[in-house]
């Protein structure tokens, strides 16, 4: 089977690991730091900070920010639960700006919702390609409100060349699948100091000195074995990504001649990271069928998502979620279907994926 994700995980990885694991320290030590600063490097940011996960690292920066009950947050239907959970448990409303064609939240659906109690707009570098950036950094600045980057599927992403996370606050993942990975952990960046403080204290119990407590906090510790597995990774982003990038060119090439499908591309300004390669199918084809074909030819796809993100039950129950219509969005939650691109695949995967996928939709035509 080839797979949608798979970890790349060499011999620079377990001699880091082999390392934490003689040195005697295991948790929120000189590795972490290391991490750190790789990430702030990475993002363009003055400071980053190292939490338990991704799903954290947007609670607290959220926290940290001062969004919380009688605030608006703007966010895209089209998203993983973490970002709209984050959103829901600060207290903070939640609504919901469509999405443009490159399935990033688009700033003009963005601003026709600003109102007197948005306190911030949270976008997703969808996929690893960064939403607009620029236009979004400016409708903050215009209307006093946060900028919060979901990056978590976006290490390394940039809009004219400025890296994500250079804008405002951000948040990235180092889960099992994603282009980075640490099994779990994530990191806030930002250029401002005293949110960068503010999440230290809170990720460490409230404690500004030993037994000394200023905030009211909680555990978001990261250990030196997480921050050992993702160094690496960070050290070697430009290749990692670069592999990405040509898997991504190799699919697009093969399929590129179809009708039936609309291909991933890379938006001007904005440079793709290629964390799915997500092509979105005419309304004539079955989705559930092609998932299947494609799982017989031994080639695993994914769905992200097969749902607005708000669309579950406990989220329709709850007072702080206001679902604004976004029938872009509703559409590509229909169609959408991402094929393996990961940087594990050899050629003769890549030419795999490209046929199974082309026969499966010329099946679905001859019926
Ligand atoms: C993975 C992901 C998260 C959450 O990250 P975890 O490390 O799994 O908690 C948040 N937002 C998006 C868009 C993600 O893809």
């Amino acid at each position: 089977m080839i797979r949608i994700s798979e970890p790349q995980l060499g011999p620079d990885v377990e001699s880091l690991v082999l390392e934490v694991l003689r040195s005697g320290r295991l948790a929120q030590g000189p590795m972490v730091e290391r991490l750190e600063e790789l990430c702030a490097a990475m993002a363009g940011a003055q400071h980053a900070v190292a939490v338990s996960n991704g799903t954290t690292a947007l609670d607290v920066a959220l926290e940290a920010s001062g969004i919380g009950p009688g605030d608006e947050v703007i966010t895209t239907p089209l998203t993983f639960a973490a970002t709209l959970n984050a959103i829901i448990r600060s207290g903070a409303d939640v609504r919901f700006a469509d999405v443009s064609d490159d399935y990033t939240i688009d700033p003009d659906a963005v601003r026709s919702l600003i109102g007197p109690r948005t306190a911030a707009i949270v976008p997703v570098h969808l996929y690893g390609l960064p939403a607009d950036v620029p236009s979004l950094a400016s409708l903050a600045t215009d209307h006093g409100l946060l900028l919060l980057e979901d990056a978590a599927q976006a290490h390394g992403a940039a809009v004219d060349g400025v890296p994500v996370g250079a804008a405002g606050v951000a948040t990235f993942s180092f889960y099992a699948t994603k282009n980075v990975t640490a099994g779990e952990g994530g990191v806030v960046t930002t250029d401002d100091g005293d949110v960068a403080d503010r999440i230290r204290l809170l990720r460490n119990q409230g404690m500004a000195r030993p037994y000394e407590y200023t905030a009211i906090g909680q555990n978001l510790r990261m250990t030196e074995l997480q921050a050992a597995v993702a160094i690496p990774q960070l050290e070697r982003l430009g290749s990692i990504i670069a592999t990405r990038k040509a898997n991504a060119a190799t699919l697009s090439a093969a399929l590129k001649h179809r009708s039936d499908v609309t291909l991933p591309e890379e938006t001007s300004g904005r440079s793709h990271v290629w964390h799915q390669y997500t092509a979105l199918l005419s309304e004539g084809h079955a989705r559930p069928t092609v998932v299947e074909s494609l799982a017989q030819r031994g080639v695993q796809a994914g769905i992200y998502y097969p749902s607005l993100v708000w669309d579950h039950a406990p989220y329709r129950d709850s007072r702080q979620v206001l679902a604004d219509p976004t029938p872009r969005a509703a559409r590509v939650v229909r169609q959408c279907l991402s094929l393996p691109i990961h940087p594990g695949l050899t050629a003769a995967d890549l030419e795999g994926v490209s046929a199974a996928f082309g026969e499966v939709l010329d099946s679905q035509h001859d019926h």
